[in-house]
């Protein structure tokens, strides 16, 4: 586990290591304060990130200080030198980016144009929130997501013979084997208000083609109430 600075705050990603890393290799070794407008500016993009949303909220949460003392810790995991609490991901980071600060800054750089293109987006597009609101829309995508049960899906269906979507039933448009599974998609058929938090089984799920997919989750957030496969296959007429 990282230290925190005894404020609480989530431990630094990678993505906000990377940033760190880039602007302690602008720096040639010299470690400002807080009080210094490069720390500043890395301070203000971290406080945007997208996924720290509700501790960003948090004066203390990536403040200049907390950003001067990252680079304290950069540089212990870079010359072996001087006092920090170096985490594992400073040494990850390390390990894989501190033989070129080019590299560095190239993927900083598109981490920083990430945050920007996220803030310009939608979380989630209005037309498909279900009647359930925003967060349970988001769990329900979240939980579909799930590399492990998605695998799990695909897995039974083979056993059972070729894959195909359980609402259109079009088998893979691709006859590569190698590419087939990336056709398809694992939809929670049970609205997480019936299910409450249990984990998700085997049997909650259906396999579908990844355009079924949008349209039954389209036709469930304009018809505001949840709908079978089988409803789904006759509203949107596939
Ligand atoms: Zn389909
Ligand atoms: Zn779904």
């Amino acid at each position: 586990m990282a230290r925190t600075h005894g404020h609480g705050n989530p431990k630094w990603t990678r993505d906000e290591t990377i940033l760190a890393l880039d602007l302690y290799f602008d720096l040639n070794g010299k470690i400002p304060s807080g009080s210094d407008d490069r720390v500043k500016a890395l301070s203000e993009v971290l406080r945007r990130f997208p996924h720290h949303a509700e501790a960003s909220r948090k004066e203390s949460f990536r403040n200049p200080v907390g950003v001067a003392f990252k680079l304290q810790n950069l540089r212990q995991v870079a010359t072996g030198k001087g006092l920090g609490n170096v985490s594992e991901t400073d040494r990850a980071v390390w390990l894989e980016f501190g033989v070129s600060a080019a590299a560095t800054k190239s993927l900083a750089n598109l981490i920083r144009a990430g945050v920007t293109a996220f803030e310009a987006s939608e979380p989630v597009q209005e037309d498909v929130v279900f009647a359930e609101g925003r967060v349970i829309t988001e769990l329900h995508t979240r939980r579909e997501r799930e590399p492990k049960l998605r695998g799990q899906l695909l897995s039974s269906r083979r056993v059972s013979g070729n894959l195909f979507c359980e609402m259109c039933g079009a088998p893979p448009h691709t006859s590569n084997a190698m590419l087939q599974e990336a056709h398809f998609e694992a939809h929670h058929i049970i609205p997480l208000s019936n299910t409450g938090v249990r984990k998700t089984r085997l049997s909650d799920l259906a396999l579908l083609c990844a355009n079924c997919h949008r349209l039954l989750h389209r036709a469930i957030a304009i018809k505001k109430r949840w709908l079978t496969v089988a409803e789904g296959k006759v509203i949107c007429g596939v």
